[in-house]
């Protein structure tokens, strides 16, 4: 039995999937428009690892789990703006990015990832339930989101009406009828990417992405809703008043969980901050995707992480001493103590404590579920498993090369040839080889 902290009911409970032949996960992924930090690179790990651990236990087939792209949003138009280029060309760039990032942690493609631009028809749809059913209403090109319509809105955040006001930091506007309602559609002006609805064009906010996308993709009620905890308000209390308003109070999820902050120092890692470190740089540093991963997974998922060099170097030494331990063995079947570990609410540490006592193939087989000791132990000390650091190191050149830095292009391929790895560029892009 899998047991998950669920936010909504405050407490660890039996996860007792509605249909344990088709369990249904949604985690909220990337707005794609700048690349990912390792505060970004925590919820795409600990879903990653819940994912395998729900796929251990129920079979290979039994997840469907979606992540989405937010690829639109005011961030991108943004960034397109002062690139002077299409929004897509700025966000099939950054989920390029962001797919070779979290591979490189060992994170699996989802199942489904369901991209905002593609979703606009049942977005529209939803819209219009809502405001036939009196739960949204149109004024000046905007559709809001009527919250006094909802009596249940702020059950996931427990907020009382003023410190919802206040944390979601909502824009008094003329056309809003309550202070606390939110946007779910908002006009897009001459020039700016927007598709056509029966209220004007304009473009979705994002919250109604996501419940749309569930609905399309998932159903009404899905097993388990993930994110970040910093997504509990306004997003996915959002999330919850949209969908069960458009659902005549079927609960959009079963379980809620959210994972804590990567800290920096005293501070939460973010963009707006500016104290990030990402995944990309930390690679080019000659890190290895599953000394981050490792790294990622040792504090208990819904606690902060503190990320420190010394954080690093200790991820680096335990999978020394992992691979040591594990030899060239098969992987085995899983330990139990491993598995009782983990399938109380994704313990990792204890889990991690726990591999520490293995070895050979057993070791090898309980890694391998948390997406550790992938490579041959012999690969793993001569570096050779060190693919998607390569591969991140050749992704640097490459956009070196279109932003028309050669030097730093020159010097990736001369850094790689002296580690003995040959570069060759060919129409389809760069692959390399060992000499
Ligand atoms: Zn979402």
């Amino acid at each position: 039995m899998i047991r998950l902290h669920d936010t909504l009911a405050r407490k660890k409970r039996e996860f007792v999937p509605a249909d344990p032949k088709r369990i249904a996960m949604y985690v909220c992924g990337p707005t794609v428009y700048g690349r990912a930090h390792i505060g970004n690179a925590r919820p795409a790990v600990v879903f990653d690892t819940l994912a395998r651990l729900i796929r251990h236990h129920y079979g290979e087939d039994a997840l469907v789990y979606a992540r989405n792209v937010t690829d639109v949003d005011d961030k991108i138009i943004a960034a397109a703006e002062k690139e002077g280029v299409d929004p897509s060309v700025i966000t099939e760039r950054y989920e390029r990015h962001y797919l070779d990032d979290m591979g490189a942690l060992g994170v699996r493609p989802p199942t489904i990832a369901p991209h905002a631009t593609q979703e606009i028809a049942p977005m529209i749809a939803m819209m219009a339930r809502l405001i036939e059913q009196g739960h949204a209403y149109s004024a000046e090109g905007h559709v809001l989101f009527s919250v006094p319509s909802d009596p249940d809105y702020g059950i996931l955040s427990k907020r009382d009406r003023d410190a919802m006001i206040a944390g979601a930091r909502v824009e008094v506007a003329p056309y809003k009828r309550d202070p606390a309602d939110f946007v779910l559609w908002k006009p897009s002006v001459e020039g700016v990417i927007g598709w056509d609805s029966p209220w004007g064009r304009g473009r979705p906010g994002w919250h109604l992405e996501c419940s749309a996308m569930i609905e399309r993709h998932l159903g009404e009620t899905i097993d388990i809703h993930g994110g970040g905890l910093d997504l509990i308000f306004p997003h996915h209390e959002n999330e919850i008043a949209q969908s069960r308003c458009a659902h005549r109070g079927a609960p959009l999820a079963r379980y809620w969980v959210h994972n804590g902050f990567v800290d920096m120092g005293a501070e939460k890692m973010s963009k707006s901050l500016g104290n990030i470190v990402t995944p990309a740089e930390l690679l080019e540093q000659g890190h290895r995707g599953e000394t981050l991963r490792l790294a990622l997974l040792s504090a208990h998922y819904r606690q902060p992480l503190p990320w420190t060099d010394t954080l690093v170097a200790q991820a680096k030494a335990t999978l020394d001493r992992l691979y040591r331990a594990a030899g060239d063995a098969e992987p085995g079947e899983v330990n139990g103590s491993v598995l009782d570990a983990l399938r109380d609410d994704l313990n990792t540490p204890l889990a991690l404590s726990r591999l520490s006592a293995l070895d050979g193939g057993a070791l090898r087989g309980s890694a391998n579920l948390l997406g550790l000791l992938q490579s041959s132990s012999d690969q793993w000390f001569q570096g050779e498993g060190d693919a998607g650091a390569v591969d991140a190191r050749i992704a640097q050149r490459a956009e070196a090369k279109v932003n028309r830095d050669f030097a730093t292009a020159d010097r990736i391929r001369d850094e790689l040839k002296a580690e003995g790895i040959v570069l060759e560029d060919g129409p389809n892009g760069t692959t390399w080889r060992r000499e």
